[in-house]
């Protein structure tokens, strides 16, 4: 069950080589000089995991956590290996492997549904509100809370990047001017909800520089998202 994701990858892990030319310029491997945080070693552990040799412990779920997923490793790779495919793969069946039963019904009931995901963020976001205006007396019963410090929480009721943005998931629609757009945003489910204005800023800086004006603004799609 939790090998499936896995599964349905293996044409892409047999495609592998083992050259090692994904080591040069990937960030992980260059920085801390780990096998295992190479592409050609998360592959070698995506195999055992398949194969049986290997289970999921928090180090090889570490292992493939610490990818930046920047892509290096595909650019290069001779065999043309869809490493970020693999990796994504491989997480998902760590997170369902070792994750909990609430961690587990999100990941396969909520986070694939942007409304669901939208609706729990709004709950989230009001139980991070009582959180911090919580009197200093009942912080000491509350988690997250160090010698009173309390941990910053990112404000999920404020709105939404999709909405906001206006010019949204409807990147090829000409705007009323005319006026061609040649910046796309790919916005993500946490900098959907979490940092609408960031992104907007972000986005509309990234356009002015390519002088597109208003970006249009995309919905990336999360690993298993159902973006419908
Ligand atoms: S460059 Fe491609 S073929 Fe070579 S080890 Fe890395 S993933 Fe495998
Ligand atoms: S995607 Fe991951 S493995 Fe590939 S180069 Fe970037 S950090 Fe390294």
């Amino acid at each position: 069950m939790t090998l499936n994701a896995l599964a349905a990858v293996r044409r892409e892990l047999d495609k592998c080589v083992k050259c090692a030319a994904c080591q040069a310029g990937c960030p992980t491997y260059e920085t801390t000089r780990r096998e295992t945080l190479s592409a050609r070693g998360k592959l070698q552990l995506a195999q055992a995991l398949l194969d049986g040799r290997l289970t999921f412990s928090s180090r090889v779920e570490n292992d493939f956590a610490q990818c930046l997923s920047c892509m290096s490793c595909a650019e290069v790779c001779p065999s043309d290996v869809d490493t970020l495919k693999i990796f994504t793969a491989a997480r998902a069946g760590g997170f369902i492997a070792r994750g909990g039963a609430v961690k587990r019904f999100i990941f396969r009931h909520v986070l694939p549904y942007p409304a669901r995901l939208g609706a729990l963020a709004k709950v989230v976001g009001l139980a991070a509100v009582l959180y911090q205006k919580a009197p200093a007396w009942l912080t000491r019963f509350l988690p997250f809370v160090s010698r009173g410090a309390r941990r910053l929480t990112p404000d999920l009721l404020s709105g939404n990047l999709r909405k906001m943005a206006g010019e949204v998931n409807d990147p090829l629609r000409p705007r009323a001017n005319g006026a061609v757009r040649t910046v796309a945003y790919f916005s993500g489910c946490m900098t959907d909800l979490a940092c609408e204005k960031l992104s907007q800023r972000s986005a509309r800086a990234r356009a002015g520089e390519k002088g597109g004006g208003c970006p249009a603004v995309v919905r990336g799609a999360c690993p298993g998202e159902n973006p419908a």
